[in-house]
């Protein structure tokens, strides 16, 4: 029988600044009231590196491998999130989501898994790597006047730097969609180079 799992590789966020991510959303859930969207639930926040769709449970071992192998690479790194962005564009909010600035590591990470990852057969989107944090969608059934809502409170909040998030490792998730919300579960976690223990 040839299973399979719905799986993506992401950076997980500490506890601490999902909570702070999900005080954004309650923000501005309070400003928009009734209006359709799905909000992303604290612990479901992330930051996506490869959207791998249906994996077969007998490649999963090759693709974990690749994981390490690829996050070994890397030393640790920073990157910071803030201010908010929606797809397809603030003023039509499809998709909305915080910027996240990061160095060249987080490309050069992201480009090395999506390469591997291509090669095992999982082919990304055409479009160029954008990092951001989902923090919540717009219902497909979103009227004219939910969509002018949303733009215009997304567009005079300002949430300047939330946080700086420290990488040292990379999560393959398998994702369980559910009426009421997906459930992700870690399958494997991939630590990037261990940094030179200090001189004691
Ligand atoms: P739902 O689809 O029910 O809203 P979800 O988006 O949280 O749930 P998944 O669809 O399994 O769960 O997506 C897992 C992650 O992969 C999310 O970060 C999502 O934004 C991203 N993702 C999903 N589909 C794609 C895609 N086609 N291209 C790029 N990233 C994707
Ligand atoms: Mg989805």
């Amino acid at each position: 029988m040839n299973q399979v799992l719905r799986a993506f590789i992401a950076i997980e966020l500490p506890a601490e600044v999902q909570h702070k991510l999900s005080q954004i959303i309650q923000r501005l859930q309070g400003q928009l009231p009734n209006v359709p969207i799905r909000w992303v639930k604290a612990q479901n926040i992330h930051l996506t590196l490869k959207f791998l769709g249906e994996v077969s449970l007998n490649n999963l071992e090759a693709i974990k491998q690749v994981l390490v192998k690829e996050a070994t690479g890397f030393s640790p790194f920073e990157f910071s999130i803030g201010e908010l962005g929606a797809f397809p564009t603030l003023k039509h909010p499809r998709v909305i989501w915080l910027h996240v600035t990061s160095p060249s590591e987080l490309f050069s990470l992201q480009r090395a898994i999506d390469l591997q990852t291509e090669r095992l057969g999982y082919i990304s989107e055409e479009r160029r790597y954008s990092p951001h944090i989902t923090i919540g969608r717009v219902n497909r059934h979103a009227d004219a006047e939910d969509l002018n809502r949303i733009a215009s409170v997304l567009q005079k909040t300002q949430t300047g730097l939330v946080e700086v998030v420290s990488v040292s490792t990379v999560t393959l998730f398998r994702s369980d969609l559910h009426p009421d919300g997906s459930v992700y579960t870690p399958l494997a976690i991939a630590s990037l180079k261990k940094s030179n223990p200090e001189k004691r």
